[in-house]
C-alpha cells in the first residue's frame, strides 16, 4: 500500500477527492521525490463547489461585516502557532527556502487574515445631496460566487489574499490552486474550515486546463479573480468577457531597476539583490529582473553584485544555513536553462558569476540554479524582454536619463520598477516616468498590505491587496434613490 500522504479537495464543508478518482503527484524541487498526491480535479468538481458556493453565499452575505471579520481575525490567530509547519510545507513543494522565505510567507498570511478581518465593516457607501426630497444613497453589495486562481509561487500568500479579501466584503469563493504547490494552501483551507460555515469557502486542485477553464466558464460564478501568467490571464479574461464578469488580473513583470551614477555603493548592491529576489530563486512577479546601471559606475557596481551573490548558500530550502532555495519543477528549471543557454551564446554578452547549474553534486538532485547575472545585454533581446522567473538578472548600460527612462518602459509589463539615486528630483521625475503600478526608491522589499497594488498594461487589471483594493475588486456598488417628498 502507499505512504504517499494523500490531500483532498474541500467542497462544502467536507474533504473530497476528485470525482473521477484520479491523483496529481507533488514532486518536491528540493529532491525530486514525489511528497503527496492531490486530487485531479474538473469540470464536476468545480461545479460542485460552485454549487455549493451559490447555496451558501446568501446566509455569508447577510452575516453582519464585523461578525465576518471577528472570523477572519480568528482565523488568523489559528494560522499563527502553525507557521513553523505550514512554512516547511512550502520550502518542501515550492522550493522557497524557508528561512529566508517560506516562514516570512505563512506570518504574511497571518497579517493578511487580521488586515481584512478588521477592515471588514468599511463596506461603507455614500449619501449623495440629489435635491433636498431626495435621498440617494449607495451600498457596497458582495458579488456573489467568486472564482479564484492562484499561482505556485507564493501559494500561502496569493491563496490568503483571495481568501480573505473576497470573505470580508461578503463574498462565498472556490479557490483553484496550482498544481505545483497546493498543499500549504490547503493547510490554510483546513484551518479556516473551523471557524467558517460549510460552502463559504471551497478548494479545488486541479491542472489550469481542466479545472481552471472549468472555474473560469463555469456561468454561476460571478467575479473571477486571478494570478499568475500573463498568457494564460488572457485566457481568463476571455472567458470573463463571453459572460461580462468582472475580472481581476495580477501577471507578470519584467521589472527595471535603474541605477544612477551617484549610487555606486553597498548599501544600493544589497537592494538591488534584493529587488531581484534572489532568495525566491527570482520567482517572483515583482523581481527587478532588468538591471540599467551607469556606464561610468556598471564595472565597479557589478563587481560588487557578484561578489554579494557569491556569498548567497544555494541548497536544500529546508536548511536553516540556506538563503536560495530550488526552482519549482522541472519545466520551470529547463525554461531557466534554456535562457541562461541564450545569454551564454551571445558573444556580446558576458556572464559574471552563475550560468549552467551543476550537473553533479548534491545541487544535481534538486532543481537548484545559481544566481545568474549577464553584463551588456541589449534590451531588446529576448533575454531582456521576456519574464524569466529564475535567478537570471540582466545587466544593460545606459547614458542618458531620458534613453534609460525610454528602455524602462519598452516592455509590454508594467508592474513594478526600482530607481536608486540620492538625488531626490531625479528620483521622483523617473519615478513618475516609468509605467509601472508600483515604483520603489531607494528599497526593494516587497508588497506590504494596504498598498492597492497591481500591474500597468499586461501585468493586470485591478487592485487586491487594500481595503480600497477589496472594495474595487470584490464589492459590487449599487445606488439607491429615494424620493421622500411622497
Ligand atoms: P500560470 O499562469 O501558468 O498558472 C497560474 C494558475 O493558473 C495555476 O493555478 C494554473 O493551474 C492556472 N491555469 C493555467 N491555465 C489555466 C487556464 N487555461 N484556465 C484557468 N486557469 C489556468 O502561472 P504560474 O507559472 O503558476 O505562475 C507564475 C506567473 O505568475 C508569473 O508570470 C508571475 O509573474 C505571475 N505572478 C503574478 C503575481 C502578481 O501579483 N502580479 C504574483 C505571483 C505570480
Amino acid at each position: 500500500m502507499s505512504t504517499t500522504p494523500e490531500f483532498r479537495n474541500f467542497i462544502d464543508g467536507g474533504w473530497v477527492a476528485a470525482r473521477n478518482d484520479e491523483w496529481i503527484d507533488v514532486v518536491s524541487p528540493r529532491n525530486r521525490q514525489v511528497i503527496a498526491r492531490v486530487p485531479r480535479g474538473g469540470e464536476k468538481d468545480v461545479a460542485d463547489a460552485v454549487e455549493a458556493a451559490g447555496r451558501a453565499f446568501p446566509g455569508w452575505r447577510d452575516t453582519a461585516p464585523r461578525a465576518r471579520g471577528r472570523l477572519l481575525q480568528q482565523i488568523a490567530d489559528a494560522i499563527e502557532p502553525h507557521i513553523e509547519r505550514i512554512g516547511r510545507q512550502i520550502a518542501d513543494e515550492n522550493g522557497n527556502a524557508l528561512r529566508t522565505q517560506a516562514r516570512g510567507e505563512v506570518q504574511y498570511a497571518v497579517d493578511v487574515f487580521h488586515y481584512f478581518g478588521s477592515v471588514a465593516s468599511e463596506t461603507k457607501g455614500e449619501t449623495i445631496p440629489l435635491n433636498a426630497h431626495v435621498l440617494d444613497y449607495s451600498r457596497r453589495e458582495p458579488i456573489g460566487v467568486v472564482g479564484a486562481i492562484v499561482p505556485w509561487n507564493a501559494p500561502v500568500q496569493l491563496a490568503s489574499m483571495k481568501i480573505a479579501a473576497a470573505l470580508a466584503a461578503g463574498n462565498s469563493l472556490v479557490l483553484k490552486a496550482a498544481e505545483d504547490a497546493p498543499l500549504a494552501v490547503l493547510e490554510i483551507v483546513k484551518i479556516c474550515a473551523d471557524f467558517l460555515p460549510a460552502g463559504v469557502l471551497n478548494c479545488v486542485v486541479g491542472y489550469g486546463t481542466e479545472a481552471g477553464e472549468a472555474l473560469i466558464t463555469h456561468p454561476a460564478v460571478r467575479k473571477l479573480s486571478f494570478t499568475g501568467s500573463t498568457a494564460v490571464g488572457k485566457r481568463v479574461m476571455a472567458a470573463a468577457a463571453e459572460r461580462i464578469v468582472p475580472v481581476s488580473l495580477e501577471l507578470g513583470g519584467k521589472n527595471p531597476q535603474i541605477v544612477f551614477p551617484d549610487a555606486d555603493e553597498d548599501w544600493v548592491v544589497q537592494g538591488v539583490v534584493t529587488g531581484m529576489r534572489f532568495v525566491r530563486q527570482g520567482q517572483s512577479c515583482t523581481a527587478g529582473s532588468r538591471l540599467f546601471v551607469h556606464h561610468s559606475i556598471v564595472d565597479s557596481f557589478v563587481e560588487k553584485v557578484t561578489a554579494h551573490l557569491s556569498k548567497l548558500k544555494v541548497g536544500d530550502p529546508l536548511d536553516e544555513a540556506t538563503d536560495m532555495g530550488a526552482v519549482v519543477n522541472q519545466k520551470q528549471y529547463d525554461r531557466v536553462c534554456s535562457f541562461i543557454d541564450e545569454g551564454l551564446q551571445r558573444g556580446e554578452a558576458r556572464v559574471a558569476i552563475g550560468g549552467r547549474p551543476p550537473s553533479e553534486g548534491p545541487l544535481s538532485e534538486g532543481y537548484y540554479i545559481e544566481p545568474t547575472v549577464f553584463v551588456g545585454i541589449e534590451n531588446d533581446w529576448r533575454i531582456a524582454q521576456e519574464e524569466i522567473f529564475g535567478p537570471v538578472l540582466c545587466v544593460i548600460p545606459w547614458d542618458d536619463e531620458e534613453e534609460v527612462v525610454r528602455m524602462a518602459n519598452d516592455t509590454h509589463y508594467g508592474l513594478s520598477a526600482f530607481v536608486w539615486t540620492h538625488d531626490l528630483g531625479k528620483a521622483l521625475r523617473t519615478a513618475h516616468a516609468i509605467d509601472a503600478g508600483w515604483v520603489q526608491v531607494n528599497q526593494g522589499g516587497g508588497q506590504v498590505l494596504g498598498q492597492s497594488y497591481g500591474g500597468y498594461k499586461q501585468s493586470g487589471i485591478g487592485r487586491e491587496f487594500s481595503l480600497e483594493g477589496m472594495l474595487e475588486s470584490f464589492t459590487e456598488r449599487k445606488h439607491v434613490s429615494v424620493d421622500t417628498s411622497h
